[in-house]
């Protein structure tokens, strides 16, 4: 699930916000996301490859919300690391290269983390793209 935003990295492009199939994230008040709607996370790292900023980091556990350092998670040099396994920024001229073969997998666990939202908020319903 998504872990942490590193707001002082934020450029509040918004890219994540619309990047996220599941409605997780909202634009806060000072442009840097909030992480609105964790328990409709399904760890895609969508928002982690959107970010040009790598100012995110999605922890790899799918089930349950991760507790990060984000010292440790700077330190570690893996902020970006999403971008750089898929080529994206650096240039590469096919920067997409394998990952839209997830895409059916995605629209999946999209919908999914959608009807188990609803099960527990049946007041809400997901944004028009
Ligand atoms: S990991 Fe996927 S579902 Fe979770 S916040 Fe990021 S884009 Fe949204
Ligand atoms: S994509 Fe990155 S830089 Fe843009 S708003 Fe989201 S966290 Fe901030």
């Amino acid at each position: 699930m998504i872990a942490h935003i590193f707001e002082d990295l934020c450029t509040g492009c918004n890219a994540c916000v619309a990047a996220c199939p599941d409605h997780v994230l909202d634009l806060g008040p000072a442009t840097v996301p909030v992480i609105a709607r964790l328990d409709q996370c399904q760890t895609c790292f969508m928002c982690e490859l959107y970010c040009p900023a790598d100012a995110i980091f999605v922890a790899p556990d799918q089930r349950a919300p991760e507790h990060v350092d984000p010292a440790a998670i700077l330190a570690s040099g893996q902020l970006g690391q999403m971008r750089r396994d898929q080529g994206w920024g650096t240039g590469d001229a096919d920067p997409l290269r394998e990952y839209w073969r997830l895409g059916p997998l995605l629209m999946e666990g999209a919908q999914r983390a959608v009807d188990r939202y609803k099960q527990s908020h049946p007041e809400w319903s997901p944004p028009e793209r």
